[in-house]
């Protein structure tokens, strides 16, 4: 892994058409699956595929990499009430030694057809993982399909199609971006699709689901946002939220100038009690947040940026695709070198766009982007990890605890590279007319890398090359030179060259911002993050600290914690209190802290005061940013 960046070889352009309603030049067979989710609420799923096959072993798949998720996540521990008939007759069949989302049955002589029944016994409680994750509440289910299906080897899964049919609780309401060919009651009828389609096409279910509706009636293509909660009350969002969303679908239109997709489903799923993360497909987003994120106002600031940046990978990650990742089935490994386009390019479009649509005022944009720039500017782990190894590692080492997370890295491709193609816009801008009225930008690479001719989904795959060669025909520069070096330094400090070129500094504050008060809230934060190097919980709970700062050189590391500051029981008003006086004291501020059954006194001889990020403008500096983050 890895040395797709490292070796580079030239690859002309392959072309993989796969749209929906045209895959059925399909050589492989077509195969029947009913998922029964009418037990969605106990959290169990039932499913039975009618495969075509021969006399023989009959080798069948679980789905095992799962695209956008980056890893091998298919939830293969879930999958159980495995049973195969032909012809009535029971069938043995065996766990490949090798691989365990592998299955070899028997086919008898005579038998043309395998009924395949799967029992689906999803996650009851919290485990790391995205579509594997929780899905299920009282009220509503999410349907990823490649859970609740095999599918036979030897055949790229565009070529594999499957009827599909979907039985909901009584009363359940749906949304996806899947062809509806009928409903009977509670049981949908999904037209024929490739596999590659039908899991590229998540189903939203719930007995409280609302449809707006983001583009005007005669639109082609049409857009819309299926928004489904566990209470009716979480959907009654402010005009000015769907407005917003309206707004990013025509902002991103602009941004692109062509669209890949012919009928686009925003599936947000809102409740408390389901993983929360977003995953992108070139026709919908699942996206997951708490219950509440609409209609509380710290909700919608924390959220704000996950809608754009899933929206951007229809374009940048399902249309575009790098050439390693752009497997022919789930059972091949995907390389993740790339993901600093993939996902680093996704999200400095997202923000740009969470901007531009107005879901983030320029205020809260640039305090969303002094995070980022504050966070990667004090990662430890830069000195010994690059960028560039953050996407390598990622499909072993995504699902990492949180503790020693600041010298691990954790998925730095996202946020850093959130700097770095902040800094390739600013080049590119000062390289063409100082950045000023009829300057050329990053907008100008995305119409040339993503955009017309407009379509149905389809694949076109990219490599380094590409995308350096593309940088170039915007604005002549040593490309090749900038990715390398950003790829492979290690600071110490964080790649702040753009921020600064755009305008901005980051500076500290004993001020948080409005979006690090929200943050810490809802996180049940103490941040001494840029002050002690610590990040603690409001129980006192140590989650990680900074190498080579106050707290770490002080004996403090993660999963510790904290009883007592100064003397007195610990709470976030004490420790606020301490750090706020010691700024004028001489003394130390005094821990008690607790590990492993000891407890043990540390002295943090620290009076910087409280330290919290933002972005001042430099008024020496054209302002890029404003301009990056206004309205098309
Ligand atoms: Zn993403």
């Amino acid at each position: 892994m890895g040395s797709g960046f490292w070796v580079r070889k030239f690859l002309c352009l392959a072309i993989f058409p796969f749209s929906a309603g045209l895959v059925f030049a399909a050589s492989g067979p077509t195969i029947a699956l009913s998922v029964d989710a009418s037990e969605a609420p106990r959290k169990i799923f039932h499913a039975q595929l009618r495969i075509p096959a021969q006399p023989g072993t009959l080798t069948l798949y679980y789905p095992k990499w799962i695209p956008g998720e980056h890893g091998p996540t298919g939830p293969i521990t879930d999958l159980t009430g495995l049973k195969f008939t032909a012809g009535g007759k029971t069938l043995q069949w065996r766990r490949d030694l090798l691989d365990g989302f592998t299955f070899h049955v028997e086919v008898p002589a005579g038998q043309n057809e395998v009924v395949a029944n799967l029992d689906y016994a999803s996650p009851a409680s919290f485990e790391p993982g995205y579509s594997a994750g929780l899905s299920a509440t009282e009220k509503l289910y999410i349907v990823n399909w490649n859970t609740l299906l095999l599918y036979p080897a030897g055949y790229p899964s565009d070529q594999l199609s499957y009827s599909a049919t979907l039985r909901l609780p009584v009363g359940w309401k749906s949304g996806t971006s899947l062809h509806v060919a009928s409903q009977v009651g509670n049981e949908i009828h999904f037209a024929p699709v490739s596999l590659t389609m039908l899991v590229d096409g998540p189903v939203i279910a719930g007995e409280y689901l609302k449809v707006v509706p983001l583009t005007a009636s005669a639109a082609n293509p049409p857009a819309e946002l299926d928004v489904v909660a566990d209470s009716a009350a979480a959907l009654n969002a402010p005009e000015e939220v769907w407005e917003h969303f309206r707004n990013l679908v025509k902002q991103a239109g602009l941004l692109f100038g062509a669209r890949h997709y012919t009928d686009y489903h925003f599936l947000l799923t809102l409740s408390d009690h389901v993983a929360h993360f977003g995953l992108e497909h070139h026709e919908s987003n699942d996206s997951r947040i708490e219950e509440r994120s609409l209609i509380d106002e710290d909700g919608r600031k924390l959220t704000a940026g996950l809608l754009p940046h899933e929206y951007v990978h229809s374009w940048n990650g399902k249309y575009r695709r790098p050439a390693d990742l752009a497997t022919p089935d789930y059972e091949q490994p995907m390389q993740t070198d790339m993901l600093w386009v993939y996902e680093g390019l996704t999200s400095y479009l997202g923000d740009m766009l969470a901007a531009r649509s107005g879901e983030r005022t320029p205020e809260l944009a640039r305090d969303a982007l002094a995070q980022i720039a504050a966070d990667i500017d004090h990662r430890s782990g830069r000195v010994w990890r690059n960028l560039q190894d953050t996407a390598d590692g990622v499909p072993t080492m995504q699902n990492a605890p949180h503790a020693w997370e600041d010298y691990r890295r954790g998925l730095d491709y996202y946020d850093e590279d959130v700097l770095t193609w902040l800094w390739a816009d600013v080049i590119i801008r000062q390289q063409t007319k100082d950045g000023m009225s009829g300057a050329k930008s990053l907008d100008d690479f995305c119409k040339l890398f993503y955009g017309a001719p407009s379509g149905p989904p389809m694949v076109k795959t990219y490599t380094f090359d590409d995308v350096v060669n593309t940088l170039n025909q915007v604005a002549p520069y040593d490309w090749r030179g900038f990715w390398m070096e950003r790829l492979s330094n290690h600071g110490p400090r964080g790649p702040l060259g753009g921020l600064e070129g755009s305008g901005w500094k980051l500076e500290y504050d004993e001020t948080p911002s409005e979006l690090d008060r929200a943050s810490d809230r809802d996180d049940k934060l103490i941040n001494a993050h840029y002050s002690l190097g610590l990040m603690a919980g409001t129980d006192g709970a140590v989650r990680d600290t900074v190498e080579g700062m106050i707290a770490a050189k002080a004996g403090i590391g993660p999963g510790m914690k904290i009883v007592a500051v100064n003397g007195r029981r610990f709470s976030a008003d004490t420790w606020h209190d301490a750090v706020r006086a010691a700024k004028t004291s001489s003394s130390a501020i005094e821990l008690i802290v607790e590990n492993t059954d000891y407890f043990r006194v540390v002295k943090l001889d620290y009076h910087g005061g409280e330290k919290y990020p933002h972005l001042v403008r430099d008024e020496a500096k054209p302002d890029l940013l404003t301009e990056i983050y206004k309205a098309k």
